[in-house]
């Protein structure tokens, strides 16, 4: 008996030539089996013949681009299925090959096994988004050590300062509040990436309630009335009455928080943050407004990436961590919703969280 192992971990076993030549009618045989097997494959896959002629392949195939003019198109595909039958055991490799018609680069895992005299099956799995999100999850790691470390080392100065200057009194609270700020940072890096974290991993069918949208805004300003005292801000809101939809309350709050507080951060002392709630088609619009140093919009895009800021000194003052909006563009993708941003350097920037209610409660 032949045994094949498939990529995907399924074990098929083959009749062996000998007996199918014996038993079955070989070449039917292992034909009907190449065509059972291809179809239920959940990899791409592709029985080639003696000449390399492509005999049966998946759909999955198809879409990967593997094949033309009834041959396959990638060399590095070709020399495995020549290894197969040169070695007569299952050969594989990891490689990135070009797909499709924008030839994208796509990274696949192929297995390529000799059965019978003649075939030759190719299982072509596509492993792109697994390693996009590998590379994601190192990427993190290698941020979040590297934000840690620098007010972690920053304390471990000024603890070395503040024991050095014992005789100085005006020096020991200079570095004792240096020593605050930079453990407030830490603090709020930590603080921001738990609800990253609770905000990616949460199941919202879990938390999902009825909330009220104005409730979640009165709650985020009011977590932020203090910051904007402090800076001189003045927070307005107008609000629909009751605008309700499926969500959770936590989350959303959270969001708008974040959405208000840069809007605070961002703007000179004096300024004014707006914050609106109204119901177009079905969409609750939550908009935050602010007149405040505005977004160059080279950068409109990747400020919702983890980590990311504009201005790494400006953030550096205000205590970003450059997670916020990250947690916003995860709670709006929860909510089946999205966020929009209109800003203008120098005039102020407008985000926009948009969020489906059901029709009938909106009333
Ligand atoms: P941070 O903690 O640095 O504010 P965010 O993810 O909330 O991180 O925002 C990313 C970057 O986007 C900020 O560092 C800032 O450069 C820019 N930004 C966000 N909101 C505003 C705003 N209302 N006005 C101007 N710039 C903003």
């Amino acid at each position: 008996m032949l045994v094949v192992n498939l990529v995907n971990g399924v074990e098929v076993r083959l009749f062996s030539v000998k007996r199918a030549r014996s038993e079955l009618p070989q070449v039917d045989g292992l034909e009907l089996v190449a065509s059972q097997l291809i179809d239920v494959v959940a990899s791409a896959g592709v029985v080639l013949d003696q000449s390399d002629l492509v005999f049966k392949s998946s759909p999955g195939a198809a879409q990967l681009g593997l094949i033309a003019n009834g041959k396959l198109v990638h060399l590095a595909l070709k020399d495995l299925v020549e290894q197969a039958r040169a070695k007569a055991v299952a050969v594989e490799i990891e490689t990135e090959i070009e797909t499709g018609l924008n030839k994208d680069q796509t990274w696949i895992h192929a297995k390529a096994v000799q059965f019978g005299d003649r075939y030759v099956m190719l299982l072509v799995d596509d492993l792109t988004e697994s390693k996009k999100l590998e590379d994601t999850r190192r990427d993190f790691v290698a941020n979040v050590s590297h934000e840690l470390k620098t007010p972690i080392g920053a304390i471990s100065l000024l603890a070395e300062a503040i024991t050095g200057a014992t005789e100085d009194p005006v020096a020991v609270t200079r570095f004792a509040q240096s020593l605050q700020k930079e453990s407030q940072r830490l603090a709020n890096i930590v603080q921001e990436l738990i609800q990253l974290s609770r905000v990616q991993g949460a199941n919202l069918a879990d938390t999902i309630d009825v909330v009220d949208l104005g409730t979640v805004i009165a709650d985020a300003i009011d977590r932020n009335q203090l910051l904007a005292n402090q800076n001189n801000i003045r927070l307005v809101s107008e609000i629909e009455n009751s605008i309700t939809l499926q969500g959770d309350y936590e989350m959303l709050v959270t969001a708008v928080r974040n959405l208000i507080e840069n809007a605070i951060l961002y703007s000179e002392p004096g300024g004014q943050v707006g914050v609106r709630v109204k119901v177009v088609h079905d969409v609750a619009e939550v908009t935050v407004t602010d007149s405040g140093i505005g977004i160059p919009e080279s950068e409109q895009e990747r400020i919702f990436e983890r980590f990311y800021r504009v201005d790494p000194s400006r953030s550096r003052q205000t205590g970003g961590t450059g997670l916020g909006l990250s947690i916003v563009k995860h709670a709006a993708s929860h909510h089946k919703g999205e966020i929009r941003i209109f800003s203008k350097v120098g005039v102020g920037s407008t985000f926009t969280l948009r969020l489906p209610v059901n029709a009938s409660e909106e009333e």
